[in-house]
Parts: structure tokens; C-alpha cells; sequence
């Protein structure tokens, strides 16, 4: 890096072969498999650490999966985590089965549950060996750079100053509200979302466990994930319906929040005021075009996910070992063309329609159904689902796995 004076506020700049903005699960991935393979790539976090709570707590089978190709499960499994095996729901007063995971065969026929910042501290802490990989922090993507038609790096926002990164490549791995793919001009295709979800936290004993994780009655859904002390609850509304909730009051909220989840009461207290509850705003969306010369676009950045099914992580991070398994060879001469880049789309276009298909189906025809006080009666497909146990293995399948599982192909050059 190249310094200016010490007063003027520093404009830094830095020289890669690849600059990775946004360090969710894709970029920390995608990060992690580019510098195992030896290409020069930092890749640009705008928050001081991974510690939000707006993130998906699920790592699921095929994740798992290539954690154990990269040598990486047995530290992995060591961290503190719930492993979910079978997801089952209360439909009203009917009990519903919607996947058994332990019918998977894969090396590990479960979904691990752990707070996602420490997926992220662990996929950074075990990057650190790779000599070719920088992580920055407290730095936000704030400005595309172009020559001509080519996309040659960002300018970020860093706590001094600026830092002007040039890179034969870029990746978007900023999330559903990219503001990389904004300033591309790519085009979004919004498919749309009826919900938003309301994020909370309510305390708990180690020792209270319950095998219910999703709850819909009459106007009402919450999905309770078990934190260990903690319940991380995702109060699912009809999107827009925010101010009627607290016009309400808290207190009508906390009735109707324990009346769903009867094991949230002996501490619901713990939410004390609107500010302890967090608004999260559901899309689904999907760009027409990923790339552009010396620019791709992955994870939440090229197609939104809801958080219905728990998916969007995986999906994520199966797109980024795809983009390194068709990328990490092609940097010798100047960086991918526009043609590899394009195949990172195609590879991945598939699965992430099929994904947010299974999303908008269940949104529209059951949650959002339910939400808006129909029909409660679980659909015909939930009755089946739970009365016959080999559906559950499919189901399992389709949400543990996903729709063309990627496997590491990237070399390890250390
Ligand atoms: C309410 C809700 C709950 C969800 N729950 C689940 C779940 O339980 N399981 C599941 O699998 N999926 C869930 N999802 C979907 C999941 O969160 C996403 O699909 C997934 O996080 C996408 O990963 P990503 O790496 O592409 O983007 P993100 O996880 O959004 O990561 C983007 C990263 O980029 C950073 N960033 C953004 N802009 C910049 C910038 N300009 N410069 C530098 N850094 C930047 C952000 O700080 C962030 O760290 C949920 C979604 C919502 C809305």
C-alpha cells in the first residue's frame, strides 16, 4: 500500500488479482478458496466484525460437505452448535413433518446451527495461513472504477480515509442490497416477497430444548432457533404491516408472540422496548446478468433469498465454490474473461431459480395464506410430507443438500 501524508485524510491504494466486496458467506468463502489457491485477494467488510444478528444461523449438509473436502470439519465441529436432524412444525394445532435430514447419505445428515459471525470468524481465522488472502474490515465498497467498459476495482471507505483497490477482478458478495451491483447497472428482476420478519432475542436455561422450530397459527408464524441461552426468534409479518403491529402495543405483541411459542413466556420480558426488535425486510430478487468485463455478481448480490427453507447461506456458499473451481486458473493472464465469468451464471442460474421457485410457492400459498387468517388446515402436500417418511428424505434432500451441490475443485497452491 502507498501512503500520503499523515494529516490529509489518507488515500491509500492497493493492487490485487482479485477484490471480493462484501464478506458474508459468500465473499469469506469465495475469499478463503482463492487464497488456498494461491491468488492475490482481500476481500472488504464495511463493519469492524461479523457479530450482526441479521445473518442466517444455518450451515447445512452440502456445506458441511465442503468443509470436509477442505480439511476444515473437524476443527469446524468443534465449535459449540445444535445439530438439527429433523425439522418439524405445528401447522394451528397440527403437528407437521417437513424434513428428516437424517436420511441424507452425506458425511454429516444434519443442519449445524451456530451463530453465523462464528462460521465467519472460523472461515477467516483458518485464512490467515494463506499468505495471498487479506481480510480488511471497517472498509466499504463505496465506488466502482472502470476503464472504458472494463470494471477495474472499487474505492473504499476506510476509517482514515480512502483505500482506491485495483483488481483483475471483482466480486459482489455485498448482499441483497449491493450497492456494486446498483452501480453496474445491472438489471434486477424482482420477484417479490410478502413478508418481512421481526428479530428478537429471549433469554433461556441451557436446559430448555424444544424440537419444534417453526410455528404458524391463524395471523401469526415464528421460528424459534435455540442459541444455547439464548432463543433467536424470527416473528414472520405480512410486509408493510410493521406500524399496525406497534400500534398495538408491546404488550398485545408479547401476548401473541407466547401464545404462539408457549416456551418464550417465562422470559419474554427480555424484550423491553420496539428497539429490542429488529425489522429484517425480505426480497427475492435475481439480476438477468451477472457479469460484466472484470466484474461477477454472487450470493444475496445476484439473487436475494428469503429466509424461507433457511437456504440463502448455502446457496451462497455453493456459489462461491463454484466461482473458484471455474475462476482459479483463469488468473495468469490478466484476470477471467468475460466468457468464464459468464459461466459462473450458468452454472448457478439453475439452482438459485429452482430455490427461490420452492421459496415463492411456500410464501404465497402457505405462510402468506396463513398470515393473512385463511385456511389453516395444513396443505394436502404438508399432510403427505409427514405421513410418509421417505418424502421427508426428499424434502431433506432439497433443503439440506440444495439443487446442484458444488464440490472443491479449486488446487491448494500454499
Ligand atoms: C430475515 C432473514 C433471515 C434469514 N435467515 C436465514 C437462515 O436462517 N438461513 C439461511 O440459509 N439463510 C437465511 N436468510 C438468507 C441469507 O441471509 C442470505 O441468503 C445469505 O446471507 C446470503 O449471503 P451473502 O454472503 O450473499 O450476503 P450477506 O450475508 O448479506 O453478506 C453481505 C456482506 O457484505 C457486507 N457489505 C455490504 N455492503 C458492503 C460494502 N459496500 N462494502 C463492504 N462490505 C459490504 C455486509 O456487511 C455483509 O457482511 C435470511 C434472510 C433474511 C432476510
Amino acid at each position: 500500500m502507498s501512503f500520503e501524508s499523515p494529516r490529509e485524510p489518507a488515500r491509500r491504494s492497493l493492487a490485487v488479482q482479485c477484490c471480493i466486496v462484501g464478506g458474508g458467506p459468500a465473499g469469506m468463502m469465495l475469499g478463503y478458496l482463492l487464497g488456498r489457491s494461491g491468488i492475490k485477494t482481500v476481500v472488504l467488510e464495511k463493519h469492524a466484525d461479523f457479530f450482526r444478528d441479521f445473518r442466517g444461523d444455518t450451515v447445512h449438509p452440502s456445506t458441511l460437505q465442503v468443509m470436509q473436502e477442505l480439511g476444515l470439519l473437524e476443527d469446524f465441529l468443534k465449535i459449540p452448535h445444535q445439530q438439527l436432524t429433523h425439522m418439524q412444525g405445528m401447522f394451528g394445532k397440527t403437528p407437521i413433518r417437513i424434513a428428516d435430514l437424517s436420511r441424507l447419505e452425506t458425511t454429516c445428515p444434519f443442519i449445524a446451527l451456530m451463530p453465523q459471525w462464528d462460521f465467519l470468524n472460523f472461515l477467516e481465522t483458518k485464512g490467515a495461513r494463506f499468505p495471498s488472502l487479506q481480510i480488511l474490515k471497517n472498509t466499504e465498497a463505496i465506488e466502482l472504477v472502470r476503464d472504458g467498459s472494463l470494471i477495474t476495482g472499487v474505492v473504499a471507505k476506510v476509517p482514515d480515509g480512502t483505500l482506491q483497490i485495483s483488481a483483475d477482478l471483482t466480486v459482489a458478495c455485498d448482499g441483497r442490497h449491493s450497492i456494486i451491483r446498483e452501480q453496474a447497472g445491472l438489471k434486477v428482476e424482482n420477484i417479490g416477497a410478502p413478508i418481512d420478519v421481526l428479530w428478537f432475542r429471549v433469554g433461556k436455561s441451557k436446559a430448555d430444548s424444544d424440537g419444534i422450530f417453526a410455528r404458524l397459527q391463524r395471523g401469526q408464524m415464528i421460528v424459534t432457533i435455540d442459541r444455547d441461552d439464548y432463543w433467536q426468534c424470527a416473528y414472520v409479518i405480512s410486509k408493510g404491516k410493521i406500524d399496525d403491529i406497534k400500534a398495538r402495543g408491546l404488550d398485545a405483541f408479547r401476548d401473541s408472540v407466547t401464545s404462539l411459542a408457549p416456551i418464550l413466556r417465562p422470559r419474554i420480558g427480555d424484550v423491553r422496548n420496539w428497539g429490542d426488535v429488529n425489522l429484517l425486510t425480505v426480497r427475492i430478487d435475481r439480476l438477468t446478468r451477472w457479469a460484466l468485463p472484470g466484474l461477477l455478481c454472487i450470493g444475496d448480490a445476484a439473487h436475494a433469498m428469503s429466509p424461507v427453507g433457511g437456504v440463502g447461506v448455502n446457496l451462497a456458499v455453493q456459489d462461491a465454490v463454484a466461482a473458484a473451481n471455474l475462476l482459479f486458473d483463469k488468473f495468469s493472464n490478466g484476470g477471467p474473461s468475460l466468457e468464464d465469468l459468464e459461466q459462473v451464471q450458468r452454472r448457478r442460474l439453475f439452482p438459485a431459480r429452482m430455490t427461490q421457485t420452492m421459496q415463492t410457492v411456500i410464501q404465497d400459498n402457505i405462510i402468506n395464506r396463513a398470515l393473512s387468517g385463511e385456511d389453516l388446515k395444513p396443505p394436502l402436500v404438508a399432510r403427505l410430507i409427514t405421513a410418509i417418511p421417505w418424502l421427508q428424505g426428499q424434502t431433506a434432500r432439497l433443503l439440506g443438500i440444495g439443487v446442484r451441490p458444488e464440490h472443491v475443485h479449486s488446487a491448494q497452491r500454499l
